[in-house]
């Protein structure tokens, strides 16, 4: 079994799953070029609560954890199988951290199909997620992500998806397409940090645009994972695609392990719906 590439996602607006750009069509590159994968295993900004637990159900349920947004996007169903047995497999890589198994709780929230609805349209390889433990340092999800690099060796496709800067405060229609100055700085300092020194992406904190760029910690933090598998195990980064939305969202995405397919899609991020900005709709 080829060892698996690992990667992480800036999913952006929801709306991302029903459109197509040049994000959306970097996603489905990364798709095609990857080996299959036995499962995906899956870090979401959008699954953040005080444990650090597994998806185990053997069918995880589509979850549409946004408000504000077209009936469209309500009725997608992305319901690829789970794989309960890789419960096992996880909690083993990473003892002696403690791994909940969540059987009834959670599913796939829209963190992760927004992103696999274009990498993996047919839905028909496993998909499991891992929570962010809210209660934890940035070294602990350092280690955590160092920990999984095991299973790429076992066919598991390890993802993160967030977004490098996400201030849905600051959030500027004006600026569809485009970054602030402080935006464009955090998210410069972030790929140098992930081209050249993964393994110390939690010292980000201290870089002067911090505050403005990682408001809440529950987007930055999948970067953290996909730093440290990749700067445990020296294993290359490469950016996938780049660019802004709104002002106050970065749309980075990078590969660990494989040579990033070239970019080939156009157009922007999707338009946020109408009203005010998205503050607290929980994208
Ligand atoms: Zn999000």
């Amino acid at each position: 079994m080829p060892v698996m590439p690992a990667a992480f996602f800036g999913h952006g607006n929801p709306m991302n799953a029903l459109e197509r750009n040049r994000y959306t069509e970097a996603w489905r590159a990364f798709g095609r070029s990857v080996p299959r994968p036995r499962a995906v295993l899956v870090v979401s900004a959008h699954w953040y609560v005080q444990a650090t637990a597994l998806t185990a159900m053997p069918r995880p349920r589509t979850i549409h954890d946004f408000y504000g947004f077209p009936r469209e996007l309500f009725d997608v169903r992305y319901e690829p199988p789970g794989l309960p047995e890789l419960y096992d497999e996880v909690a083993d890589v990473v003892h002696p951290t403690w791994v909940g198994a969540d059987v009834d709780s959670w599913g796939i929230d829209h963190g992760t199909w927004s992103v696999l609805r274009h990498a993996f349209p047919d839905a028909d390889i496993p998909v499991v997620q891992l929570s962010i433990n809210a209660l934890k340092s940035f070294d602990y999800h350092l280690q955590l992500g160092a920990a999984l690099a095991p299973l790429r060796e076992r066919g598991v496709l390890v993802i993160g998806s967030g977004n490098v800067v996400h201030n849905l405060g600051g959030v500027s229609r004006a600026l569809p397409d485009a970054g602030f100055d402080w935006a464009q700085r955090f998210d410069e300092a972030a790929k140098e940090c992930m081209l050249t020194d993964p393994g110390n992406a939690g010292r980000l904190d201290g870089h002067r645009d911090f505050d403005l760029a990682v408001p809440t910690p529950d987007h930055f933090l999948p970067l953290l994972y996909v730093a440290g598998l990749a700067g445990a195990t020296g294993t290359p980064v490469d950016v996938l695609v780049g660019g802004y939305a709104y002002g106050s969202l970065s749309m980075t995405a990078y590969t660990v392990g494989m040579d990033a397919p070239e970019p080939s899609g156009s157009g922007m991020a999707p338009q946020l719906p109408e009203g005010p900005p998205p503050d607290g709709a929980n994208i």
